[in-house]
Order: C-alpha cells, then structure tokens, then sequence
C-alpha cells in the first residue's frame, strides 16, 4: 500500500481569494506530491512498505531516520491543513468557543496570539491549536517538517507557515496570509471534531 496523495476537500478555487486556486494547486499538487512520492520511494523496499503513514513517521522517528522522517510528516501535516481549511468563514461550536475561552481568554485573544505565534515562527514550519486530553489547550509551533503524531497532544487545526503557502498570493506578507486564513477559512467543524474523538486524526489511506 502506497501513501496516496490525499484528495482535497474542496475545489482548488474554493478558498480564494484568501488562498488563489494557483497557490493551492501548487502546494498540493507540486509540494504534497513531492512528499508522498518521496516517501513511497524510500519506503518501497523496506518493512514499511504497507504500513499506514503514522506508523511510517513513529518507526522513522523512533530509528533516527531524518530523511523519511521529514517527508512522511510532511505529507500528515499537509493532510492535516487542507482539512484545517474550508470555503467560507465557520465560527467554532459553543462548546469549542467556551473551552477556547477557559483557556485564552476569548476567541478574539486566543486569534491574537495564534496569529502572532504563527506570524513570528522562524523560518519554515507549521502552527499548531493543540488540546492535551485534560481540557487544555495551547498553541505551539514546530519548525520544519516536525509532526504531533509523535507527540502525546492532540492536534486541533493547523497553519502551514512555510512561503510556498502564500508566497505566489503575497510575497513576504506572512502576517496577512495568517490574518486572512484566521478571520475567513478555519474549518471550526474540524478543530471541534478532533478535540471530541480526542484522538490524533489519521491521514486517509
Ligand atoms: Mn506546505
């Protein structure tokens, strides 16, 4: 079983003009591509080879295997922000909404600091809304390909902060990419369906 390039949820001009259907057929039909072809290439003759791509990036990161590594996660963590995504502004569940308040203050709060997390990460790498099980939530960032399918925590929503997801719309303007992606196109459902199976989501196989 090959990792597949997983299909996206919507029309590729579906989140514009936040995200113009040329920047998204870009990131996911050159760079996701990259990543599942890569891993498939790497894992084809080895113990891997049918394994489900969560067990791939856990085996790789437990054997020190950076290379596989990187790319596998790359191909979740890609997975997991086309779903974070959707047309049309969403707000999220009461229930959501109370816990983010519990935990940030107010929606408004938690949108600031997620917004300037993401906005000030160095260098290439994702934003992460996390929850740890308990009713806590927090906001992290990890550089580069790093994935939280070898973490305890369970991902909320995700913001792909690496140029080739807005460099094509806005040059340099990661900060009005985040802005724009925050207010216009998180899929609240999603978050809110996460923190309820209170499990890490799997890539579709
Ligand atoms: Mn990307």
């Amino acid at each position: 079983m090959a990792i597949a390039l997983m299909k996206l949820p919507y029309a590729a001009d579906a989140l514009s003009p936040v995200i113009s259907a040329e920047t998204l057929q870009f990131h996911h039909g050159r760079h996701h591509q990259a990543y599942v072809d890569k891993t498939n290439a790497l894992i084809e003759k080895g113990s891997l080879a049918k394994a489900d791509l969560e067990t791939i990036i856990r085996t790789a990161a437990q054997d020190g295997n950076v290379k596989l590594y990187n790319q596998a996660a790359q191909v979740w963590n890609h997975g997991f922000y086309w779903m974070s995504l959707t047309p049309g502004a969403t707000q999220p569940s009461a229930d959501l909404a109370d816990r983010i308040a519990d935990n940030f203050g107010s929606l408004d709060q938690f949108l600031d600091q997620l917004a300037t997390i993401a906005t000030d990460h160095f260098g290439s790498g994702w934003a992460w809304l996390m929850a740890d099980g308990k009713g806590g939530l927090s906001i992290t960032t990890t550089h580069d390909a790093d994935c939280p399918v070898v973490g305890a925590s369970i991902p909320l929503l995700t913001i792909d902060v690496w140029e080739h997801a807005y460099y094509l719309d806005r040059k340099n303007d990661r900060k009005g990419y985040v802005k724009a992606v925050l207010s216009e196109r998180i899929n609240w459902a999603f978050a809110a369906d996460n923190l309820d199976r209170n499990a890490i989501w799997t890539y579709p196989g």
